[in-house]
């Protein structure tokens, strides 16, 4: 269906790279959004991070959380928490506080190679499905307070929490993009020795599974899971997971696939949406005009996906082909990032990609 919606998308630069990845995926979102006949995205900037700091006194405004309330999604630009000063180093960091405030639960990060790319194993092309909100991952899983605790300056504790309700969920979000993708889940956790969590993590998303008897489904320790991902990442479909262990397997998916720099993922609830790279804000080359803009933009392409479903609009979704494609096509004729093993830079990149959706 052709809705002829305008788009409300906010924009947040972020840290480090940020303010170089982001503003190139907005460029590319309005080129393939009129190459495609839809409506322009009305874009929003909102204060977000260290510049917010300094001029809203906090890293995540109020007015930045009710103002995302009021779009239809958003681009998120990496976090660079550790560099902030105290107290704000201390507080759950910008990217952590939005997933939790507005539940965006399913963080779905892809690894695909490209045709002409680095690729570690040619032929990777699979989603990890991470679990957001809760895990071993302290900062999220607490009503209140931190997951961390020190009793002594000598002793740090931390717990972990898998709930059934939370594992279910996200195991429908497995499940669901398994069928519209080669049919096969991968369950990883390690449930022999974290038996209680990982162990009710595993059983309940196969319990899950007998509802989607069309897809096959199998389990590995996460030890092992990274050893295969190494040797046989396109061996794999959807991989489901806990919070932690999905962050570090994407990670680790990302390179194999050709670089940390190209690996997308959006976190959603089923209301909101918001499109972040699964790297960080990379300071060590930042302001150089060399990050690898590719993972932010593809992240933004899914957000498109994910418009694109939940108002039933063929057009953002032809745009969204048509920044995967034009990404694809600049990929293949060797306009990459060093990263990747060119000599291309940032800004550069951003705009063979621009041209390149004229001709996809
Ligand atoms: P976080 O914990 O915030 O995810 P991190 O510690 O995983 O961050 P990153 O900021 O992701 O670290 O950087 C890891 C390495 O990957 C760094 O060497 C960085 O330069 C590189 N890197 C990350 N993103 C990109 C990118 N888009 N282009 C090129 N290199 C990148």
């Amino acid at each position: 269906m052709t809705t002829d919606k305008t788009y409300r998308l906010a924009v947040l630069n972020g840290d480090g790279i940020g303010p170089e990845i982001v503003p190139a995926s907005v460029k590319i979102l309005d080129a393939a959004v009129a190459a495609a006949g839809a409506p322009a995205i009305a874009w929003q900037e909102l204060p977000l991070g260290r510049a917010a700091i300094d001029t809203h006194g906090t890293a995540v405004p109020d007015e930045t959380l009710e103002a995302l309330d009021n779009v239809d999604g958003w681009l998120l630009g990496p976090h660079d928490s550790a560099a902030y000063p105290e107290p704000h180093k201390s507080l759950l960091n910008p990217s952590g506080t939005i997933r939790k405030h507005f539940g965006l639960f399913a963080n779905i990060r892809p690894a695909k190679a490209f045709r002409g790319g680095n690729a570690i194993v040619e032929g990777t092309d699979l989603v990890i499905v991470r679990e957001n909100t809760e895990g071993f991952y302290a900062d999220r899983n607490t009503f209140a307070g931190t997951g961390e605790m020190m009793p002594t300056p000598d002793v740090a504790i931390m717990h972990g929490i898998i709930t059934r309700a939370a594992t279910t969920r996200i195991a429908h979000e497995a499940f669901k993009l398994a069928m519209t993708r080669d049919k096969r889940v991968t369950i990883v956790h390690k449930a022999n020795v974290l038996k209680m969590t990982t162990g009710l993590f595993r059983d309940v998303c196969r319990d899950v599974a007998k509802e989607y008897p069309e897809v096959s489904v199998n389990d590995f320790h996460i030890d092992a899971a990274t050893v295969h991902l190494v040797r046989r990442a396109n061996k794999f479909d959807v991989i489901v997971t806990e919070n932690m262990f999905g962050d570090i397997l994407s990670d680790l998916a990302g390179e194999v696939a050709g670089s940390l720099g190209i690996a997308p993922s959006i976190n959603s609830s089923d209301t909101h949406a918001m499109a972040q790279a699964s790297h960080g804000s990379a300071p060590d080359i930042a302001g150089k005009n060399i990050a690898n803009p590719i993972a932010m933009i593809l992240s933004s392409a899914m957000l498109l996906r994910w418009l694109g479903a939940k108002f039933d609009d063929a057009q953002i979704l032809a745009a969204a082909d048509k920044v995967e494609a034009a990404v694809d096509l600049a990929v293949l004729e060797g306009t990459v990032t060093p990263d990747m093993g060119g000599t291309t830079g940032t800004s550069e990149f951003a705009d063979a990609v621009v041209a390149a959706v004229a001709r996809v």
